[in-house]
């Protein structure tokens, strides 16, 4: 359920808005291709970062026929103005409408839309739900503002009212120019901001205000669950810092979102599980970035669990946070 695909072509959004750095692919060699910021040389891909093919086949060598995905969160251009994120987003969401379409018993899509505007991502994600995608994927923060802001709560309103999923993934990390040395934004800044994003949306009421709001949280929520005993007791201790928006305990939410497996780590696994529920956490992979569980699921399989659990984190969980039909895919 959270795996990441990009259009094998991007127009050059940089010339064609005439600022900032927008990704587009430098096609240098087969099977390869550079992804550039503005001009600026960013990471080298592969083909399973856009070929629908390759990336069926690399799952099936994983025993695993269905990926849900989205597209890269550098791609969100929150940063840019409102009507060129949209415009990029429409590009990007037709993308992946196109592919589920394509190949609808192995792509589940979730959209991007431009939510530094809250009319326009209101828009965009209406239009998200018509073309056959089921939710979208949301940055950690927007623009250094945090999801509990006044001004995204329309957004998430929708979302429950739509029935659309969203899926949380950490981007824009914080600290990023301060800890660039040993890739820390990416080990240490990327936890931290899923633990953020999972904070606001608590303490800023949002999850009490939208009781069915679906919403997952990349890499198993980051830092959030394993510091869930120092965010409850800095409730307790200093309500009048924490509670001062929503007077719930942090804990009372715990089995009330759901969050990908990408631990690495079997131990962390078991308390995560443990943690909110054998019913609430889904089979993410990350593919195809090395920072993924690229051998999607293996640790889990000889991690002794009840053949149920199993089932419930390769499949049922998925489909539950989706609200979508096993039978459909079969
Ligand atoms: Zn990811």
């Amino acid at each position: 359920m959270h795996t990441h695909i990009i259009p094998e072509k991007l127009p050059r959004f940089t010339d064609k808005f005439g600022y900032g750095d927008f990704i587009y692919l430098d096609h240098h060699k087969p099977g390869f291709a550079k992804m550039m910021k503005g001009h600026k040389f960013f990471r080298e891909i592969e083909a399973n970062c856009w070929d629908p093919q390759i990336r069926i086949d690399e799952y099936a060598g994983n025993k695993t026929q269905v990926q849900v995905v989205c597209t890269i969160p550098v791609m969100f251009s929150y940063w840019a103005k409102p009507a060129d994120t949209l415009e990029l987003s429409r590009f990007l969401n037709d993308d992946l409408a196109q592919l589920v379409a394509d190949h609808p018993k192995h792509y589940i899509g979730l959209g991007t839309v431009p939510m530094q505007d809250t009319e326009l991502a209101i828009q965009e994600l209406r239009r998200c739900k018509e073309i056959g995608l089921v939710g979208i994927q949301i940055g950690s923060n927007i623009n250094d503002l945090n999801l509990n802001e006044p001004q995204f709560f329309p957004i998430f309103e929708a979302c429950q009212e739509l029935g659309m999923a969203v899926l949380v993934h950490p981007w824009n990390m914080m600290g990023f120019d301060s800890m660039e040395k040993y890739w820390l934004p990416w080990l240490v800044g990327m936890p931290a901001e899923t633990s953020r994003a999972i904070c606001s949306l608590i303490f800023g009421g949002v999850f009490e205000r939208l009781p069915k709001l679906r919403c997952n949280f990349a890499h198993a929520g980051g830092s959030f669950l394993p510091t869930i005993g120092r965010i409850e007791h800095g409730y307790n201790c200093r309500p009048d810092l924490v509670a001062v928006d929503n007077d719930v305990n942090p804990r009372e939410y715990l089995g009330k979102f759901w969050v990908d497996c990408i631990t690495h780590d079997p131990v962390m696994l078991k308390y995560i599980l443990d943690t909110v529920g054998t019913n609430k956490v889904t089979l993410g992979s990350d593919y195809p970035f090395p920072l993924g569980d690229l051998d999607i699921g293996a640790f889990i399989e000889e991690m002794n669990l009840d053949k149920e659990v199993v089932e419930g984190i390769f499949c049922d969980n998925t489909l539950d946070w989706l609200d979508l039909d096993k039978k459909d895919y079969l």
